[in-house]
């Protein structure tokens, strides 16, 4: 039997998780006090973030917050509706069946036991449970993915499946918590009881938690930095860089996980394949950003994007080189003190079939860098499609020939270094080992037989402004790891 003072856990987690954010559903809860929309806000809500439920159940909301009204919309305009929403075509589905379904059973309401919940379409146990806690104020536990994993990191349960713990907390949890347990590890597993590399050196609850199979969270350990950072915000800035390989693809991988877990003030994407108006307006308005588009002419193909904090003074797109601009492989943000210039550098291609075009590119930007460190600091970020060294890939011999470290590319590193740019990654980390692309194939990643090919150079003038610079390879999503850099 396990020991763990539960009370006094959550007598510390109700003032903690108070100052997070509100779980969507019950904040729906609280707003329409509406056990149909409790329903609907909960069956989209699996395998979703909030931010992206809480804007789907904004959309629906305003065409249908009744089974009637719902019962008008097709499943086309219902998918339409709840994207990005996990699972959006089921989901949709589900809805669309909802109202027949309320209506041939129980009258058109929504019920209130968990065995009859249970029979609409999309609910299971732990949605069922959910509306019964939050719309009814009913006792129920709903145990999800958080409340499951937390119960066992605590060793309060020793459980396998979200239903055995369920049943053993059934046994076990106080009455008092029952209603509210979901809510407060809900809001804590997302806030800092994470369930990739939690907090534990910020916890409340870190005097006594057993830690039971966590492995700590460790710190990026390819971050080094030159000097204690300034204590103020304003004058450190945190620059990330990240080729996604397609946003929409990356959407479904945790993007917006990592995005928010990296909290940087200036955020650099390359190979976004997308148009903006093919994303989710909930990510291209990311609140407290503003974002810049500059996808290439083709559609799906390469495209560069920044995020930004600050307010730029001006962007600029491309290179004014019209054989290059037409992929948006430069996209460039002058702040008040500094350039940021985000690039895509291209491929070589197999057979260095595309070398020509990949050195007159290189030769095009670094006449750009030049002139703009004419005027001001310079930070160029992105994917450069090249390994510089032998230390900066797994194999390097056997790759002395192909794109990405073929003679001419190493070159223009040479060149671009050798006149006075600083690769700030290697300006703090001399190990062997440190990558930001790994083939999908062979388990390359897994194995580490990786290349480092994603950069932030700052120019020559400009190095004492360099506070630390990180590979981020813990955090998955595309087959590049981002990227950072802290700049003053
Ligand atoms: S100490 Fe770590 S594992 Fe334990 S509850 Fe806190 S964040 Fe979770």
């Amino acid at each position: 039997m396990s020991d763990f003072p539960i009370d006094r856990a959550i007598a510390l987690l109700e003032p903690e998780v108070a100052t997070y954010q509100v779980p969507v559903v019950d904040l729906i809860a609280a707003q329409s006090r509406d056990p149909f929309q409790v329903l609907v806000a909960t069956i989209l809500s699996a395998r979703t973030r909030d931010e992206v439920t809480a804007a789907a159940c904004r959309r629906l909301f305003k065409e249908a917050n009744t089974p009637e009204t719902l019962a008008r919309l097709p499943v086309e305009r219902l998918e339409k509706l709840i994207q990005p929403v996990g699972f959006f075509r089921n989901k949709a589905r589900f809805l669309a069946e909802l109202p027949g379904a309320l209506n041939e059973r129980f009258g058109g309401r929504v019920p209130d036991e968990v065995e009859e919940l249970v029979t609409l379409p999309g609910v299971g146990r732990k949605t069922a449970n959910l509306v019964r806690a939050v719309a009814f104020a009913k006792p129920a536990i709903c145990v999800d993915t958080h409340v499951h994993r937390i119960m066992n990191i605590w060793g309060y349960v020793q459980t396998k499946t979200p239903l055995e713990t369920e049943m053993a907390l059934r046994a076990k949890l106080p009455p008092q918590y029952w209603l509210t347990i979901n809510s407060i590890l809900v809001a804590f597993g997302q806030g800092t009881c994470k369930p990739v590399r939690p907090h534990c050196d910020r916890c409340v609850l870190n005097a006594f938690c057993p830690r039971l199979g966590v492995v700590p969270r460790k710190p990026p350990k390819e971050t080094m930095r030159s000097e204690p950072l300034p204590a103020t915000r304003e004058t450190r800035m945190k620059l990330v860089s990240w080729n996604v390989n397609g946003l929409r693809a990356a959407l479904g991988k945790g993007f917006l996980d990592a995005f928010f877990e990296l909290d940087a003030d200036v955020f650099a994407l390359q190979e976004i394949k997308a148009l903006p108006d093919q994303l989710p307006p909930e990510v291209v308005n990311i609140d407290g950003y503003t974002s810049y588009w500059y996808p290439a002419r083709k559609k799906g193909y390469a495209g560069t994007a920044v995020y930004t904090r600050r307010k730029p003074v001006q962007v600029l797109y491309g290179l004014e080189h019209p054989e290059f601009d037409h992929e948006g492989r430069v996209l460039t943000l002058e702040f008040d003190d500094f350039y940021l210039v985000n690039i895509y550098f291209p491929n070589a291609q197999p057979e260095l079939k595309r070398i020509d075009f990949r050195v007159e590119f290189n030769q095009a930007v670094r006449a750009f860098l030049d002139r703009l460190a004419e005027k001001k600091s310079v930070v160029a970020c992105g994917d450069f499609n090249v390994a510089h060294k032998p230390i900066d890939l797994a194999n390097p011999k056997a790759n002395e020939r192909n794109p990405g470290y073929s003679p001419r590319e190493r070159a223009w590193m040479d060149e671009i270094t050798g006149a006075g740019y600083v690769d700030t990654f290697r300006k703090f980390n001399q190990e062997p080992g440190q990558y930001t692309w790994w083939s999908y194939r062979f388990s390359a990643r897994a194995k580490n037989v990786g290349w480092r090919i994603d950069y932030f150079l700052v120019d020559p003038a400009s190095e004492s402004r360099v506070k630390g610079a990180a590979n981020h390879d813990d955090i998955l999503g595309s087959d590049h790891c981002p990227v950072s850099l802290e700049f003053v």
